[in-house]
């Protein structure tokens, strides 16, 4: 199959190199010439345009960071009659709808189907996808998603987008909490390591006390490979929703507000692990 695959950044990259070596044809084009490269070197064509990468392409991938980005990439290239396009972004559920009903005006049809797991499992082709759309269409591009990862169809197009942003939610405020209940261990005298032994065996575990503390955390490598302020984007896309929909969310409020702070005062490429030095740093 031959697939234009748009945003070769941390995920877009093992991403597509999967593509490529499931044997699929993959054109590939991202603004960052080295995510360019690293296409190339995994065995993909690196196009020197967008519409290089589209041209002949039934199925269209978008691994971009945000909403803003695809619809920019929606408006500016030229999408033939009858191609799919998958958005496995976190983009915002409502945009995400209005630019599927102005895209199927065209004959174009597009699904979201973002991904959760990190760039581990985009290594592996382990992730989570959790898919929006049509059924008729999400089975056209089946083979692709079965060579990144497990997909699930949450319900219309835009669903996926909606399931996506409040699991952020979830993961950031667990995160949040978890750092806050590590740190009061710590000064207590608490062993970090022996706490999440316990933590693991117990009713406080999560994906923050299995993963993201001890792999990136405790080795205060924080190179997870998701960014800080692309976490705050998705809590803003859950609250915005839950705001839309009438659901009561303080706590959510709460954690993107701090988060929020975070995001001011640490660096732009902060990884989202390093929210632990901002608390340890910011709140007395
Ligand atoms: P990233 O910033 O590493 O990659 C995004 C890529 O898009 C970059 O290489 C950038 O150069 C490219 N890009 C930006 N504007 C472009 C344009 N106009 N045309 C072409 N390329 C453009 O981000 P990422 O971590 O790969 O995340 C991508 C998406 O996946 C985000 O929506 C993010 O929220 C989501 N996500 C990330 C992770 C993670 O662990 N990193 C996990 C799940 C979901």
């Amino acid at each position: 199959m031959t697939v234009a695959f748009i945003g070769l950044g941390n995920m877009g990259g093992p991403m597509s190199a999967r593509l490529v070596r499931a044997g699929h044809d993959v054109r590939g084009f991202d603004v960052a010439p080295a995510a360019r490269q690293a296409l190339a070197d995994a065995g993909g064509t690196a196009a020197r345009d967008l519409d290089a990468a589209l041209r002949d392409a039934a199925t269209v991938v978008l691994m971009l960071p945000s909403s803003d980005v695809v619809e920019a990439i929606i408006h500016s290239g030229r999408f033939a009659p009858g191609t799919v396009v998958v958005d496995m972004s976190s983009s915002e559920p409502l945009r995400t709808r209005a630019l599927a009903s102005s895209l199927a005006d065209q004959g174009v049809t597009l699904v979201d189907a973002p991904v959760s797991g990190g760039v581990a499992r985009a290594r592996t082709g382990e992730l989570t996808i959790m898919t929006g759309g049509e059924p008729a269409d999400l089975e056209r591009i089946a083979p692709i998603l079965a060579c990144l990862g497990h997909a699930t169809r949450a319900g219309a197009v835009g669903s996926g987008h909606a399931v996506k942003a409040l699991n952020n939610l979830l993961s950031a405020t667990h995160l949040l909490v978890t750092c806050e209940a590590m740190l009061a261990g710590e000064r207590f005298g608490l062993d970090p390591a022996t706490m999440l032994e316990i933590f693991n065996g117990s009713s406080g575990r999560s994906g923050s006390t299995e993963n993201k503390w001890p792999n990136f955390i405790l080795p205060q490598t924080y190179d997870s490979g998701f960014g800080l302020r692309l976490m705050l984007k998705d809590m803003r896309i859950a609250t915005a929703l839950a705001d839309q929909v009438g659901a009561p969310d303080p706590l959510g409020h709460a954690a993107t507000d701090l988060w929020a702070r975070a995001a001011e005062s640490l660096a732009e490429t902060a990884d989202h692990t390093e929210i632990v030095n901002w608390l340890r740093k910011e709140i007395p």
